[in-house]
């Protein structure tokens, strides 16, 4: 049998200095500029992010000049980058950093940066500062499902994580930030979806799919069941600051949850306006949900079985169903 005779990560790294891009953010240590790449390069392809980041860097060279700006102008500098969430939560996370006067160290604090999940977290503490977390996105989930020949479905946690230590078992010390970016490198360029280089790949030695002729069927992806779409219309019954809801029974997914009674359920009742309409999923569910004010027919007490008066004020104690928020935000009429 043949043993490679470097580790897995050590010919990454030998493979990735030879061929590695240059790209802008390759060249600086500094963690504002590494963060506000990774945050571009989210949902949005290398080539169209060099000019925006050279830009961006050239107006808000640091935490603290992004910070002062204007959120008109930050807005128009990430003009065509789309997802503007991504340049709110930028300056909120600028804020931030200049408050504390330094760019968090440890990956749990880059974590609490609004706007940074474990991707980004790990990407920025082992590029900027050589921390030893692997990133785990597409195309490492890929690489690493092949090269462990792993033909567990990536939708799920398990498999992320056990993908995630095997990518984790690869940063030789020290290294963990070029190694990260050579197997993401591996994935964007040889490692492709459908019908990868193997031929130039330097993990071929490595690479139990390829040697069992597998590697195009995988990595494993389950079909989620069809998506079902559900209408559905929630009543805002509130008198004097008090809303009619319903606590969900126990056993379900939702029990203890307070919600608003469905239309269906109170066939009494006359709705008296639209208030909104909002979207909200739920597993395979698509729910379109329309939400009317509606008034309880005369005498008004005591409220239907199974509902009960509660105080809005009460509201932000209580345990309230995501789409029960969203229909309360439509806020209160006899505030
Ligand atoms: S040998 Fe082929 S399947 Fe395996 S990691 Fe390399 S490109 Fe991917």
């Amino acid at each position: 049998m043949h043993v490679p005779s470097q580790t897995l990560g050590e010919v990454l790294l030998d493979w990735f200095r030879r061929v590695a891009r240059r790209l802008p953010w390759r060249e600086t240590k500094d963690p504002y500029a590494i963060w506000i790449s990774e945050i571009m390069l989210q949902q949005t392809r290398v080539e169209a992010v060099i000019p925006y980041f050279e830009r961006f860097l050239e107006r808000f060279p640091s935490a603290a000049v992004l910070a002062a700006a204007p959120e008109e102008e930050v807005l128009t500098m990430w003009g065509g980058l789309g997802y503007y969430s991504r340049a709110r939560n930028l300056q909120q996370a600028a804020r931030m950093v200049a408050e504390r006067g330094r760019f968090p160290e440890t990956y749990e604090e880059i974590l609490a940066l609004p706007g940074v999940g474990e991707y980004t977290a790990a990407a920025v503490a082992s590029i900027a500062f050589g921390l030893p977390y692997a990133v785990l996105d597409g195309n490492v989930m890929r690489v690493m499902s092949r090269v462990t020949c792993d033909f567990s479905d990536i939708g799920s946690l398990a498999t992320r994580n056990r993908l995630r230590d095997a990518a984790q078992r690869c940063l030789p010390p020290g290294e963990a930030g070029d190694t990260n970016q050579a197997l993401m490198e591996l994935g964007a360029t040889l490692c492709l979806p459908r019908d990868p280089h193997c031929l130039l790949c330097p993990l071929a030695a490595h690479c139990r799919a390829r040697a069992e002729g597998v590697q195009n069927e995988l990595p494993t992806k389950l079909r989620r069941p069809a998506t079902v779409a559900v209408e559905t219309a929630l009543l805002l019954i509130e008198e004097e600051g008090r809303i009619l809801m319903r606590q969900s029974a126990s056993g379900g997914r939702m029990a203890g949850f307070w919600e608003l009674p469905e239309a269906d359920a109170m066939p009494g009742v006359t709705a008296t306006e639209e208030a909104h309409r909002f979207r909200h999923s739920i597993m395979n569910r698509a729910y379109r949900c329309t939400v009317y004010r509606a008034k309880l027919p005369e005498p008004a007490e005591p409220p239907p079985a199974g509902y009960c008066w509660i105080e809005r004020s009460r509201l932000p104690n209580l345990p309230i169903s995501t789409m029960a928020k969203k229909a309360l935000q439509t806020g209160s009429r006899d505030r």
